[in-house]
């Protein structure tokens, strides 16, 4: 039996994980084999060492690394437990011996021992349990959602944190609806204990016999000695502990310094999107909605805030205070937030009666005015645009010391990491000022979509992030409309996307989805920045005023409900009465996206004849492997209105013809104007050749301009197009002045230096980047002019801090002579110019200004400035120095949400390149430890590796990341290995005709 079980169960890594799992809490101590059992196990070996080398593995290897890290309660993953195949084989061992003991001889004796740790019960259930599984795991272990038969209503959840000894405990009284008869009630904990449960129904009072926590599933399965009947209501009381752990999810703590210095902590939540589990046990799926009543017990003296406004406050003895909060509209569990410390605030109200406060740290208190400003503003924008008011009678933004992502949505209590939300008038750059404006307006937009309105799975995710990341910047433009915000949408958001969509190794925006391991791994570009930009097209697709109407079609129709994509494109079609889900289905569903071909042909006098075909673009210039085609809404300016639309159509075939009118033949064209099209454009010579001197006079408008110069990149690392060529067509932009198309010739010169650095001609490309930038630094000079626009003080931080990387001398001898003064206190640098003039500083710097920027560092309290500080440090050129910086990075000055940032910087730095790669290989295990996977870690390997150029290189990588198993950065390396496999052809194929082109400029 046990052989055919295995045989027929354990086929997959992760029935071979679960297993080891299950066993691994049961401690058992089984193994005593016969040699019979031995030989079996030595076939079993070979199929593990099979699967140790799958892709699955990988992905089940990521579980296992959570399930371990939740059997501890937070203590760090030690290296030495690190799953290696014969810690697994030893558990196999057990495993065997314990299912097969009715057929295996003397397999009997580790029994009593059971016994004793766990008790009877316990024992033989999940005995039970695991016969089950082998028997019919493949169908037992897939991932399933919390059964429907009992749902909850409404929580009353008590909290208590200790903050000294990270603890907690707490207690939920929750009112559940019973829909089917069950002994069973199914519900979400992970990281917590129950310490008791009872049900409460008809005058009948039963507490759980047993409580079977299952850590893969993570839930807890309370059972009751009898049925509960359909058709009850039920009150179900659970009290429970937990730790405040150090892990940036779920209840944890978050260190700061008190004015006198004293290291302190505050206890705070993020739950998104499956981490209100490890605070109190629920039911914790976001279509699961209820309502909260709140109550924490926290020390007298500190601020205690949940998403309602305070009902009532009693003080309690032994210094506590209970804070009990009004209850809360219907809402998903992962939206539910408290957070207990020490903390100051400043208080608005918007013009409809909202109070909006934002809590700082003690002292800081102005610091958070920016924010208000922005947030009470942002309020009537939302209620206004959606026509819904905002539904909670206060709204609540808070700066977080320790934070792993940018903020998070609460609702009505708005968590941020510090540089998101902080603004210290002397030393916040105009940059940051204007990322955190688009973030509270990010936030607040969630607060009806994601939180008013919720996806009913995570499958949908995109909808929530792909439209606040559209929508902050709607809101942005109207509050601040001299950030042309809408324009750096462009470089910001849809570049990046592209970029990334490109690759074979990217994903389709919607993704089905179940375990939260795989959830995690959704939270990125493509959700955020594909899903923005395509929203953004059908934005324009269907016109703002429909758009409109239909999203307060989609947010009454569902408010307080859940919802799929298919929702909101039924609303924005019953207002704009287009085929909006026919257009939108192909990009939310087909990974990438097309590149649309153009020819033209002139017919007549006034007229002209397009050619368009679309097919897959691929970022190596390969045929594609599936045959997509999109829907795709195309439209074209000419030079007759540069600013106005001269024709829409659809492309949904896979070519087409189109007649222009009035178009004589000297005319231009252009497609896709105002680069809002979520495709590339390849045009035909004759086009680009007509195009480019409208791009020269700026007569293209930027957006155009910017559009042009991106597609033309992507063709050139595609392989359709040469580099010389296309550097010489930039050289047309040398008299441009648009912030933005800056922003797009820096991002695509900074890829083309990532090739050059593995050159001999970084001289050659430096002169070349200082003849292109010299004109507008030149023109903008180092002092901002009285009343200058916005965008004219981006650009000027932009275009200096290339030239000092393009070793221009002039400017580097004015920036070091600017950081002398700073470091001096003659003249302190303004916040925008010091990123530039500390690159300059350190960049040919010596040990002495390495000194002084960590003197600098240790003086500075704002976030922001530490973060400009040790993200320039990278920049060194001397190795021993970069050796530092990493150790920096490493020591406990840095935090360990920046630390990812230090090293990236070294990273890219091609003198740092190495160094980085060889620390991370001698370190992974240690980083692994301190992110437990995650973005932070996903990002650092993504900046160490892409960066490559050689196919020895992109084999190495592959080889170690196979042999070292990362949990939950297997996309992310599958990117960079592939972008290692484009650096290298693209070199190959440009090496010689770029060396010819850079030496004759
Ligand atoms: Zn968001």
């Amino acid at each position: 039996m046990y052989k055919n079980a295995l045989r027929g169960g354990i086929r997959t890594a992760k029935q071979a994980w679960r297993l080891k799992n299950e066993i691994g809490k049961l401690n058992l101590e089984l193994a005593k084999a016969n040699t019979d059992f031995e030989q079996h196990l030595c076939e079993e070996t070979a199929h593990l060492n099979e699967l140790l080398s799958s892709k699955q593995f990988v992905k089940v290897q990521k579980q296992f690394y959570r399930d371990y890290s939740s059997v501890s309660l937070g203590a760090p993953l030690k290296s030495s437990d690190a799953p290696l195949l014969g810690d697994l084989c030893n558990q196999y061992r057990a495993i065997l011996a314990y299912t097969s003991a009715d057929v295996v001889p003397g397999q009997k004796q580790g029994q009593p021992q059971h016994q004793q740790i766990r008790g009877a019960h316990k024992q033989q259930e999940t005995r039970m349990q695991q016969q089950e599984e082998v028997g019919g795991m493949a169908q037992k272990l897939e991932f399933k959602r919390l059964p429907t038969n009992v749902v909850p209503k409404h929580y009353e959840l008590l909290l208590q944190p200790d903050l000294e000894a990270f603890t907690f405990k707490g207690k939920t009284i929750v009112q559940v609806q019973v829909k089917k008869p069950t002994k069973q009630i199914v519900l979400n904990a992970l990281d917590i204990i129950i310490e008791e449960a009872q049900l409460e129904f008809e005058c009948t009072k039963m507490k759980a016999d047993r409580i079977v926590y299952s850590t893969d599933a993570e839930t807890a399965t309370l059972e009751f000695e009898k049925v509960i009947p359909a058709e009850t209501a039920g009150v179900l009381q659970m009290s429970f502990t937990g730790e405040l752990n150090d892990k940036m999810k779920g209840f944890y703590r978050s260190k700061y310094f008190s004015a006198s210095g004293e290291e302190r902590y505050a206890g705070v939540t993020q739950f998104e999107a499956t981490d209100a589990r490890r605070c109190f046990p629920c039911w914790d799926e976001p279509a699961i909605k209820a309502t909260f009543d709140i109550t924490l017990v926290v020390p007298k003296n500190r601020v205690a805030l949940s998403n309602m406004p305070v009902k009532k406050e009693d003080d309690l003895e032994g210094g506590l205070r209970r804070v009990r909060f009004d209850r809360t509209p219907i809402m998903s569990t992962y939206l539910v937030a408290c957070v207990v410390g020490e903390y100051d605030f400043v208080e608005g109200k918007s013009e409809d009666g909202i109070i909006v406060r934002v809590f700082t740290p003690v002292g800081k208190r102005e610091q958070g005015q920016f924010a208000l400003d922005v947030a009470t503003k942002v309020l009537p924008f939302y209620k206004d645009y959606f026509n819904i008011a905002y539904p909670l009678p206060k709204m609540d933004l808070i700066a977080i010391s320790d934070f792993s992502a940018g903020a998070m949505e609460n609702w009505g209590l708005v968590t941020y990491r510090e540089t998101f939300v902080l603004v210290d008038p002397k030393n916040t750059s105009l940059m940051r000022k204007q990322s955190i404006a688009l973030t509270v307006g990010h936030e607040i937009a969630h607060q009806w979509f994601g939180n008013l309105v919720t996806m009913e799975w995570w499958t949908h995710l995109w909808l929530n992030e792909g439209y606040a990341s559209f929508v902050e910047f709607l809101c942005v433009h109207h509050l601040f409309p001299e950030y042309d915000i809408w324009t750096q949408f462009v470089t910001d958001m849809y570049t990046r996307a592209l970029e990334l969509d490109s690759l074979k190794n990217s994903h389709p925006i919607e993704v089905p989805v179940g375990h939260p391991s795989e959830i995690d791994e959704i939270f990125d570009e493509i959700s955020y920045n594909k899903g923005a930009s395509v929203i953004r097209m059908l934005h324009d697709y269907i016109g703002e005023d429909d758009f409109r109407k239909g999203m307060n079609i989609y947010l009454t129709r569902h408010q307080y409900g859940n919802t799929s994509t298919e929702d909101l494109w039924t609303a924005l079609q019953e207002a704009s009465s287009k085929n909006v889900a026919e257009v939108m289905s192909s990009w939310t569903q087909y990974k990438g996206f097309p590149v649309v071909s153009v020819e033209s042909e002139q017919k007549g006098k006034t007229q002209r004849i397009l050619r368009l075909s679309q097919r897959k673009f691929t970022a190596d210039g390969s045929q594609a492997d599936e045959d997509c085609l999109w829907v795709v809404p195309i439209s074209v300016s000419t030079s007759r209105d540069p600013t106005a639309i001269a024709k829409t159509f659809l492309l949904d075939k896979p070519s087409m013809e189109v007649v222009l009118d009035g178009v004589t033949d000297s005319d231009w064209i252009k497609i896709n104007p105002g680069t809002v099209g979520y495709y590339r454009t390849r045009y035909s010579k004759e086009m680009l050749e007509q195009l480019m001197p409208a791009v020269k006079n700026m007569e293209l408008p930027p957006l155009d301009r910017l559009g042009l110069i991106d597609d033309m990149f992507a063709m050139v690392q595609a392989g359709h197009a040469s580099t010389a060529d296309v550097l010489a067509l930039v050289d047309g932009y040398r008299n441009e002045t648009n912030y933005t198309v800056w922003t797009a010739i820096t991002n695509s010169l900074t890829n083309l230096h990532v090739l050059i650095s593995h050159t001999d001609l970084m001289e050659d490309f430096h002169r070349f980047g200082r003849n292109l930038y010299e004109p507008v630094a030149q023109r903008l000079g180092w002092e901002p002019r009285e009343g200058e626009n916005h965008l004219d003080t981006l650009l000027r931080s932009l275009v200096l801090t290339r030239l000092v990387s393009f070793r221009s001398n002039d400017v580097i001898e004015v920036a070091r002579q600017r950081f002398r003064s700073h470091i001096n206190g003659t003249q302190p640098l303004p916040a925008d110019l010091r990123t530039t003039c500390y690159k300059a500083a350190l960049q040919d710097g010596n040990e002495q200004i390495f000194e002084e920027m960590l003197a600098l560092y240790r003086t500075t309290d704002l976030h922001e400035e530490q973060d400009r500080i040790s993200r320039a440090l990278g920049c060194s050129t001397d190795a021993k120095l970069l050796r530092r910086v990493i150790d920096f990075a490493m020591s406990g000055e840095v935090r360990a949400q920046d630390s990812v940032f230090v090293i990236v910087a070294v990273a890219i730095n091609p003198k740092g390149r190495d160094m980085a790669w060889e620390f991370f290989k001698s370190s992974n295990k240690q980083l692994l430890e301190r992110y437990q996977g995650g973005f932070l870690l996903t990002r650092l390997i993504k900046y160490l590796i892409e960066n490559y150029a050689s196919e020895e290189k992109a084999k190495e990588v592959e080889e170690f990341f196979r042999v070292t198993q990362i949990p939950g950065c297997e996309r992310t390396v599958s990117q960079a290995v592939e972008t290692i496999r484009l650096n290298a052809a693209w070199l190959e194929r440009d090496r010689e005709k770029l060396s010819t082109y850079l030496k004759s400029v």
